[in-house]
Protein backbone atom coordinates (compact mmCIF):
# COMPACT_ATOMS: atom_id res chain seq x y z
CA UNK A 1 0.00 0.00 0.00
CA UNK A 2 1.14 3.40 -0.61
CA UNK A 3 2.33 5.75 2.21
CA UNK A 4 0.73 8.88 0.31
CA UNK A 5 -2.14 10.35 2.68
CA UNK A 6 -5.52 11.11 1.97
CA UNK A 7 -7.18 13.01 -1.08
CA UNK A 8 -8.89 16.69 -0.44
CA UNK A 9 -11.96 16.47 -2.47
CA UNK A 10 -14.19 19.49 -2.99
CA UNK A 11 -17.81 19.60 -4.61
CA UNK A 12 -18.94 22.36 -5.84
CA UNK A 13 -22.67 23.28 -7.08
CA UNK A 14 -22.80 19.83 -8.64
CA UNK A 15 -26.18 18.47 -10.06
CA UNK A 16 -27.05 15.20 -11.69
CA UNK A 17 -30.60 14.60 -13.18
CA UNK A 18 -31.99 11.70 -15.06
CA UNK A 19 -34.98 11.42 -17.19
CA UNK A 20 -36.90 14.24 -19.13
CA UNK A 21 -39.68 16.33 -18.92
CA UNK A 22 -42.31 16.10 -16.06
CA UNK A 23 -40.41 12.36 -15.49
CA UNK A 24 -37.27 14.50 -14.76
CA UNK A 25 -35.52 13.69 -11.01
CA UNK A 26 -32.61 16.08 -9.73
CA UNK A 27 -30.97 13.37 -7.71
CA UNK A 28 -27.89 15.12 -6.62
CA UNK A 29 -29.36 19.20 -6.62
CA UNK A 30 -26.99 21.61 -6.14
CA UNK A 31 -24.35 19.96 -3.96
CA UNK A 32 -21.53 21.90 -2.44
CA UNK A 33 -18.88 20.21 0.39
CA UNK A 34 -15.18 20.33 0.63
CA UNK A 35 -14.19 17.20 2.32
CA UNK A 36 -10.71 17.75 4.04
CA UNK A 37 -7.84 14.49 3.66
CA UNK A 38 -8.22 11.89 5.95
CA UNK A 39 -11.75 12.11 7.25
CA UNK A 40 -14.05 9.88 7.27
CA UNK A 41 -17.07 11.39 6.48
CA UNK A 42 -21.13 9.28 6.32
CA UNK A 43 -23.67 10.11 3.78
CA UNK A 44 -26.97 9.87 5.22
CA UNK A 45 -30.41 10.11 4.45
CA UNK A 46 -33.75 8.14 3.20
CA UNK A 47 -33.63 5.89 -0.03
CA UNK A 48 -33.60 7.92 -2.83
CA UNK A 49 -32.18 11.16 -1.32
CA UNK A 50 -29.24 10.77 -3.76
CA UNK A 51 -26.59 9.31 -1.47
CA UNK A 52 -25.33 6.57 -4.80
CA UNK A 53 -25.56 8.93 -7.27
CA UNK A 54 -23.11 11.31 -5.27
CA UNK A 55 -20.14 8.73 -4.66
CA UNK A 56 -20.44 7.83 -8.22
CA UNK A 57 -20.24 11.42 -9.66
CA UNK A 58 -17.09 11.83 -6.89
CA UNK A 59 -15.49 8.46 -7.83
CA UNK A 60 -16.57 9.56 -12.48
CA UNK A 61 -19.13 6.72 -12.40
CA UNK A 62 -21.29 9.73 -13.79
CA UNK A 63 -20.86 12.79 -15.01
CA UNK A 64 -22.24 15.52 -13.63
CA UNK A 65 -25.00 17.97 -15.59
CA UNK A 66 -23.57 20.78 -13.89
CA UNK A 67 -20.73 21.52 -11.01
CA UNK A 68 -17.40 20.72 -10.39
CA UNK A 69 -15.71 17.98 -8.54
CA UNK A 70 -11.77 18.79 -7.63
CA UNK A 71 -9.56 16.13 -5.84
CA UNK A 72 -6.21 16.94 -4.69
CA UNK A 73 -6.21 20.10 -6.85
CA UNK A 74 -7.43 18.34 -9.95
CA UNK A 75 -11.01 19.00 -11.78
CA UNK A 76 -12.44 15.28 -12.58
CA UNK A 77 -14.97 17.18 -14.88
CA UNK A 78 -12.56 18.18 -16.87
CA UNK A 79 -10.50 14.58 -17.25
CA UNK A 80 -10.44 12.79 -21.06
CA UNK A 81 -9.96 9.02 -21.49
CA UNK A 82 -6.56 8.48 -19.78
CA UNK A 83 -6.95 11.27 -17.26
CA UNK A 84 -10.03 9.75 -16.00
CA UNK A 85 -8.62 6.41 -16.04
CA UNK A 86 -5.52 7.10 -13.87
CA UNK A 87 -8.06 9.09 -11.83
CA UNK A 88 -10.39 5.71 -11.52
CA UNK A 89 -6.87 3.95 -10.23
CA UNK A 90 -6.37 6.08 -7.49
CA UNK A 91 -10.25 5.96 -6.20
CA UNK A 92 -11.24 2.64 -4.60
CA UNK A 93 -15.17 1.73 -4.70
CA UNK A 94 -17.10 -0.85 -2.06
CA UNK A 95 -20.35 -1.65 -2.88
CA UNK A 96 -22.96 -3.43 -0.62
CA UNK A 97 -23.29 -6.72 -2.88
CA UNK A 98 -19.80 -7.13 -2.44
CA UNK A 99 -19.31 -7.21 -6.43
CA UNK A 100 -16.62 -9.73 -6.49
CA UNK A 101 -16.44 -12.80 -9.64
CA UNK A 102 -17.41 -15.84 -8.29
CA UNK A 103 -15.37 -18.01 -10.40
CA UNK A 104 -12.33 -16.29 -8.94
CA UNK A 105 -10.15 -16.75 -5.36
CA UNK A 106 -9.64 -14.42 -3.10
CA UNK A 107 -6.00 -13.32 -4.67
CA UNK A 108 -7.33 -13.22 -8.03
CA UNK A 109 -10.43 -11.05 -7.05
CA UNK A 110 -7.87 -8.18 -5.55
CA UNK A 111 -5.63 -8.41 -7.95
CA UNK A 112 -8.38 -8.29 -10.81
CA UNK A 113 -8.24 -4.01 -11.21
CA UNK A 114 -4.62 -4.61 -12.08
CA UNK A 115 -4.60 -4.02 -15.71
CA UNK A 116 -3.17 -4.65 -18.06
CA UNK A 117 -3.29 -8.68 -16.82
CA UNK A 118 0.82 -9.18 -17.27
CA UNK A 119 0.96 -7.22 -14.78
CA UNK A 120 -0.23 -8.93 -11.70
CA UNK A 121 2.81 -11.16 -10.89
CA UNK A 122 4.12 -7.42 -10.34
CA UNK A 123 1.67 -6.81 -7.62
CA UNK A 124 1.44 -10.30 -5.63
CA UNK A 125 3.26 -9.06 -2.66
CA UNK A 126 0.81 -6.23 -2.59
CA UNK A 127 -2.14 -8.17 -3.34
CA UNK A 128 -1.15 -10.69 -0.36
CA UNK A 129 -0.26 -7.70 2.08
CA UNK A 130 -3.52 -6.40 1.35
CA UNK A 131 -5.32 -9.39 2.27
CA UNK A 132 -3.69 -10.27 5.55
CA UNK A 133 -4.59 -6.01 6.61
CA UNK A 134 -8.07 -7.23 5.82
CA UNK A 135 -7.83 -10.48 7.99
CA UNK A 136 -8.09 -13.12 5.43
CA UNK A 137 -4.76 -13.80 5.91
CA UNK A 138 -4.48 -17.86 4.82
CA UNK A 139 -7.75 -17.35 2.48
CA UNK A 140 -6.21 -16.64 -0.56
CA UNK A 141 -7.29 -19.02 -2.56
CA UNK A 142 -10.59 -19.49 -1.26
CA UNK A 143 -13.77 -18.57 -3.63
CA UNK A 144 -16.23 -15.97 -2.88
CA UNK A 145 -19.12 -18.86 -2.39
CA UNK A 146 -16.79 -20.38 0.86
CA UNK A 147 -16.71 -17.10 2.47
CA UNK A 148 -19.38 -15.10 4.89
CA UNK A 149 -20.87 -11.76 3.74
CA UNK A 150 -18.64 -10.17 6.46
CA UNK A 151 -15.49 -11.86 4.88
CA UNK A 152 -16.76 -11.27 1.13
CA UNK A 153 -16.67 -7.27 1.89
CA UNK A 154 -13.03 -7.85 3.68
CA UNK A 155 -11.78 -9.08 0.07
CA UNK A 156 -14.12 -5.81 -1.58
CA UNK A 157 -12.41 -3.61 0.53
CA UNK A 158 -8.37 -4.90 -0.20
CA UNK A 159 -9.65 -4.74 -3.68
CA UNK A 160 -10.07 -1.40 -3.41
CA UNK A 161 -6.98 -0.76 -2.31
CA UNK A 162 -5.36 -1.79 -4.56
CA UNK A 163 -2.78 0.63 -5.89
CA UNK A 164 -3.12 2.83 -2.65
CA UNK A 165 -5.90 4.89 -3.22
CA UNK A 166 -5.93 8.42 -1.51
CA UNK A 167 -9.75 8.29 -1.39
CA UNK A 168 -12.27 5.34 -1.10
CA UNK A 169 -16.18 5.56 -1.59
CA UNK A 170 -18.27 2.69 0.01
CA UNK A 171 -21.55 2.62 -0.87
CA UNK A 172 -23.38 1.06 2.34
CA UNK A 173 -20.82 -0.91 3.01
CA UNK A 174 -22.44 -2.56 5.94
CA UNK A 175 -25.98 -2.98 4.63
CA UNK A 176 -26.03 -6.38 3.74
CA UNK A 177 -24.24 -7.36 6.86
CA UNK A 178 -25.37 -7.96 10.93
CA UNK A 179 -24.75 -5.25 13.10
CA UNK A 180 -22.03 -6.94 14.38
CA UNK A 181 -20.34 -7.75 11.25
CA UNK A 182 -20.83 -4.38 10.12
CA UNK A 183 -19.25 -2.86 12.99
CA UNK A 184 -16.43 -4.75 12.28
CA UNK A 185 -16.10 -3.79 8.79
CA UNK A 186 -16.05 -0.32 10.13
CA UNK A 187 -13.22 -0.70 12.69
CA UNK A 188 -11.27 -2.34 9.75
CA UNK A 189 -12.14 1.28 7.83
CA UNK A 190 -11.14 3.19 10.44
CA UNK A 191 -7.88 1.71 11.13
CA UNK A 192 -7.13 1.46 7.94
CA UNK A 193 -7.48 5.32 7.73
CA UNK A 194 -5.75 6.06 10.53
CA UNK A 195 -2.87 3.44 8.71
CA UNK A 196 -2.89 5.05 5.58
CA UNK A 197 -4.48 8.39 6.31
CA UNK A 198 -7.30 7.58 3.29
CA UNK A 199 -9.88 9.66 3.09
CA UNK A 200 -12.97 7.71 2.77
CA UNK A 201 -16.96 8.47 2.35
CA UNK A 202 -19.45 6.15 3.40
CA UNK A 203 -23.16 6.11 2.73
CA UNK A 204 -25.33 4.03 5.32
CA UNK A 205 -28.37 4.67 6.62
CA UNK A 206 -27.27 3.01 10.07
CA UNK A 207 -26.87 4.88 13.23
CA UNK A 208 -23.93 3.01 14.91
CA UNK A 209 -22.31 3.36 11.90
CA UNK A 210 -22.66 6.74 10.96
CA UNK A 211 -22.10 8.10 14.64
CA UNK A 212 -18.77 6.93 14.40
CA UNK A 213 -17.36 8.82 11.85
CA UNK A 214 -15.69 12.18 11.98
CA UNK A 215 -18.51 14.12 9.93
CA UNK A 216 -22.26 13.61 9.45
CA UNK A 217 -23.83 14.98 5.55
CA UNK A 218 -27.17 14.32 5.64
CA UNK A 219 -28.91 13.91 2.08
CA UNK A 220 -33.01 15.20 1.43
CA UNK A 221 -34.05 15.33 -1.90
CA UNK A 222 -30.68 15.50 -4.16
CA UNK A 223 -29.74 18.70 -0.86
CA UNK A 224 -27.38 18.63 1.85
CA UNK A 225 -30.04 18.87 4.97
CA UNK A 226 -27.48 18.58 7.53
CA UNK A 227 -24.08 18.57 8.05
CA UNK A 228 -22.07 17.95 11.31
CA UNK A 229 -18.94 17.48 12.36
CA UNK A 230 -18.85 14.61 14.60
CA UNK A 231 -15.63 14.97 16.16
CA UNK A 232 -16.06 18.57 17.69
CA UNK A 233 -15.77 19.06 21.42
CA UNK A 234 -17.03 15.67 22.67
CA UNK A 235 -15.02 12.08 23.33
CA UNK A 236 -14.63 10.30 20.54
CA UNK A 237 -15.37 6.94 21.81
CA UNK A 238 -18.95 8.32 23.04
CA UNK A 239 -20.64 7.26 20.18
CA UNK A 240 -23.51 5.57 22.05
CA UNK A 241 -24.71 9.23 23.68
CA UNK A 242 -23.53 10.70 20.42
CA UNK A 243 -25.89 8.40 17.95
CA UNK A 244 -29.06 9.15 20.50
CA UNK A 245 -28.25 12.83 20.41
CA UNK A 246 -27.91 13.22 16.45
CA UNK A 247 -31.30 10.33 16.04
CA UNK A 248 -29.02 8.89 13.29
P1 LIG B 1 -29.89 6.72 -2.60
O1 LIG B 1 -28.58 6.06 -2.86
O2 LIG B 1 -29.85 7.78 -1.52
O3 LIG B 1 -30.98 5.73 -2.33
P2 LIG B 1 -29.86 7.34 -5.45
O4 LIG B 1 -28.70 8.20 -5.71
O5 LIG B 1 -29.76 5.90 -5.79
O6 LIG B 1 -30.30 7.52 -3.91
O7 LIG B 1 -31.12 7.91 -6.23
C1 LIG B 1 -31.50 9.28 -6.18
C2 LIG B 1 -32.66 9.47 -7.14
O8 LIG B 1 -32.21 9.33 -8.48
C3 LIG B 1 -33.78 8.47 -6.97
O9 LIG B 1 -35.00 9.11 -7.22
C4 LIG B 1 -33.48 7.44 -8.04
O10 LIG B 1 -34.65 6.78 -8.44
C5 LIG B 1 -32.90 8.29 -9.15
N1 LIG B 1 -31.92 7.56 -9.97
C6 LIG B 1 -30.73 7.11 -9.55
N2 LIG B 1 -30.05 6.52 -10.56
C7 LIG B 1 -30.87 6.60 -11.64
C8 LIG B 1 -30.75 6.18 -13.02
N3 LIG B 1 -29.66 5.57 -13.45
N4 LIG B 1 -31.79 6.43 -13.83
C9 LIG B 1 -32.90 7.07 -13.40
N5 LIG B 1 -33.06 7.50 -12.14
C10 LIG B 1 -32.06 7.27 -11.26
MG1 LIG C 1 -28.04 4.07 -2.72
Amino acid sequence: MSEHTGSTVSVEHLSRRFGSGAEQITAVDDVSLTIAAGSVVALTGPSGSGKSTLLHLVGAIEQPDEGTITVDGVEISGLRRAGLARYRQRVGFVFQRYHLLPALTVLDNVLAPVLPRRARTDHLTQARELIEAVGLAGRERALPAQLSGGQQQRVAIARALMGGPGLLLADEPTGNLDSTTGAQILDLLLGLRDRHGMTIVLATHERAIAARCDRLVRLGDGSVVEDLDLTEGEDPADTFDRAARLRL
